[in-house]
Formats: structure tokens, sequence, C-alpha cells
């Protein structure tokens, strides 16, 4: 049983609009499903860009056209629960473990259909084009993030955590990045012992590619960041070298290019990983590639904006230039066991830099996109 019969999730109405606080009665899990009180949910760029109508990905359900009456909807696919109540047939998450009453589960909100061309013949779920990054509001539950209560599906993956030993800000910091970098790193291949890292932008998805190239013994990381918090985010992860693109020294491209390249070498840079999702970074990158060189584009996640490629280039050096969209079931379980793992060498939950509850959503979609924070959370428990 629950203390809950009531509950309310933010919902958004259209572009821009102001954040609508709708209540909800609290009804039990069906079977197979699981209702949780979440305690944690991130706030990731792209629901700043779902909140603006960018049109940002194609699981997006929103538009750019401001005047389109929209379906409304909740936000939020990074979240952290504690399990109210199992649905008949649940005893275990979906790795096996056994699950019981306040457990704290971590789960994938989106959620894949397993139905489609992308789920089930190129057994790629993150190409499937029915999971959706939200959750319909005039539905009588939600599995997104931004609710007090959520009704996870039986296609909403989750995980539970050892919430006893790890503080639940470790899991929420790198939210949907860790994972989605993990992803990214089954498209491109793994990072190399060794290997020089370029990394370029420190936000979530930033540090979690400066960790898993730390993990994985690179010889160097270096990264490339404007944000003064981030940056120092990005030296507790194990960035070698922490470029200030803001700052006199390495405000300029062929200033950031020449101190790259002492220390990487002639060859140029072998791996560099996109996470800043600005074009003016992919041109930037693919200058500095050297022969057979490894590009990771993660971090785009709206604009229409367009590089230049020089097709010779690529052919003559043979670049591998990988494109890679959020993440798999497994890679949210990969990550949870990674955090576990790792929280304490790595200043996981000191990400968290800004707190919001569930009535503030918009000032925390607007602190994302001033771009002050490392990461940004609503706690919808709190007042
Ligand atoms: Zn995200
Ligand atoms: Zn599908």
């Amino acid at each position: 049983m629950t203390h809950f019969r009531k509950y309310k999730a933010a919902v958004i109405t259209g572009p821009r609009k102001p954040i609508e606080l709708w209540e909800y009665d609290y009804i039990d899990p069906p079977a197979g499903c699981i209702t949780i009180a979440v305690v944690r949910a991130g706030v990731c760029g792209t629901d700043l860009h779902l909140w603006q109508g960018d049109d940002s990905s194609s699981n997006s359900n929103s538009s750019s056209d401001d005047a389109r009456d929209i379906e409304p909807f909740i936000l939020g696919h990074e979240g952290l629960g504690r399990i109210l109540a199992l649905g008949e047939g649940v005893s275990t998450d979906h790795s096996g473990t056994p699950v019981s009453i306040n457990d704290i589960v971590y789960w994938n909100p989106i959620r894949p259909c397993h139905a489609c061309y992308e789920c089930t013949i190129q057994r790629d779920l993150t190409g499937c084009q029915n999971g959706t990054f939200v959750s319909p509001a005039r539905n009588t539950v939600s599995w997104a993030s931004y609710t007090q209560v959520a009704t996870l599906q039986r296609n909403n993956n989750f995980y539970r955590v050892d919430a006893a030993n790890v503080p639940l800000d470790a899991f929420i910091a790198l939210g949907c990045a860790l994972p989605t970098m993990l992803k990214g790193l089954e498209n491109k291949g793994p990072i190399h012992r060794g290997e020089a890292v370029l990394v370029q932008g420190c936000g979530a998805v930033g540090l979690a590619a400066i960790f898993l190239a730390k993990i994985a013994g690179a010889r160097a990381i270096i990264c490339i960041e404007g944000n003064a918090e981030r940056r120092r985010m990005a030296e507790r992860f194990g960035a070698t070298e922490v470029l200030d693109m803001r700052g006199a020294e390495y405000e300029t491209v062929e200033a950031r290019g020449r101190r790259i390249r002492e220390i990487v070498g002639a060859r140029g840079v072998e791996l560099a990983i996109e996470c800043s999702g600005h074009a003016a970074a992919v041109e930037e990158g693919l200058a500095l590639l050297g022969r057979n060189a490894r590009y990771l584009l993660v971090g785009t996640w709206a604009g229409a904006r367009t590089v230049a490629l020089s097709p010779f280039e690529t052919v003559h050096k043979a670049l591998k230039i990988i494109g890679t969209t959020y993440a798999s079931p497994e890679n949210y379980y990969q990550a949870a066991r990674l955090v576990e793992a790792h929280f304490r060498e790595f200043p996981f939950a000191d990400c968290v830099t800004h707190r919001f509850p569930l009535g503030q959503v918009a000032e925390a979609l607007q602190t994302v996109a001033a771009g002050a924070a490392v990461k940004v959370v609503i706690e919808p428990q709190a007042e």
C-alpha cells in the first residue's frame, strides 16, 4: 500500500508555454507493471528542446511550429524511483534481480516497441520510431519522470540500484548521458588503452566520455569547454588537459589546434568525441582528425546547421565518422553497475549543481538553457 491517493505531474501544453501541474488519481499497477515514487528526475538538454518545440529528434512528438496545438505531455527520460507497488507477476527487475517495495530502480522511460523493423530486423532499439521521449499527459498514468508517481509499463525496462551504499545523486548525475555514451562506444568500437582522446564539450555527455576514457586507460584526455564549473569537473573526472575556449589563450580554433597537436603529436587526433552539440565544434573536430581517426558524434540533439565535409579528406584519411543516438536498455543496466563500481573514485554525485521541486520545472529548464549548470535535477517529492 502507498500513502498516495493523488499525485502531481508537470505537463507541457505547448512550446515555451508555462508548465502546468496536473493532478492524477493514484491507481495500483496493472499486471506486469510497477508503480514508483519518483525521487530524482534528471533534466537533459533534450528536454529543453522538447519544451521549446525544437525539431530535435525523430522520437520527438513536438513541432517547431509554435502555433500548432500539441497533445499535452509529461517530460523526463532520466529517473530514479522508489517502488510503491508491484503488479501481479512482477518479482524481479528486467535483469532478473529480485525487487521489493521501497527498492530504488533506474528506468528507461523510452519504450522500444519490439515490433518494428529497427527493433526486430536491425536489432537497434535506439532506432525504434515508436518509442517517445515523453508520456501523454491525458493518459491516466505516466512513465516519464517529471511526476511524483510513475507507472512503469511492461516495456519500460527498469533495474534495481544499490541505493543503500551509493548516493542517489551519483546515479542521476550522468542521467541518459552515460548510457548514451556506452551505446556510442558499442557503435564506434572501444576506447583503446594508451589512446589519446579529444572530448569536445564537458556537460553530462562529455563527462561520461571522460569517465569511460579514464577507466579504459587513455593516455591523454583533452577537453574543450567554456564553462568553468564543467572544466573543474572534467579535471576531477580525469581530463589531462582542459582548454578554456572562452579564455584568452585558447579562444581561437587555431590556438586550440596548436595545443592539441602538441599533445597528440603530428599524426593528429585518433579519437574525438563531439559532446557539445555545436556544429562549429564538428568543423573544428574534423580538421584535427589524423589518418584512420574515429569521430563519434553524439552531442547534437537539435538544430538545422550543416558543416562542410571534404569527401577527399574523408576517403584519403580513411576517417570513420559515426553518429549515435540515445541508449538501449542494457546500457542503463551497465551504467548503474559502473556507477556502483566507481562512485568512490569519480565525483558523480558532485555533478548535481542545481535542484528544483516539481513546481519549478520551467526554472530547471531555463537553468539548463543558460548553460550554467553541470547537472540539474528535479526532486518531485520535495515541496
Ligand atoms: Zn537525455
Ligand atoms: Zn520498435
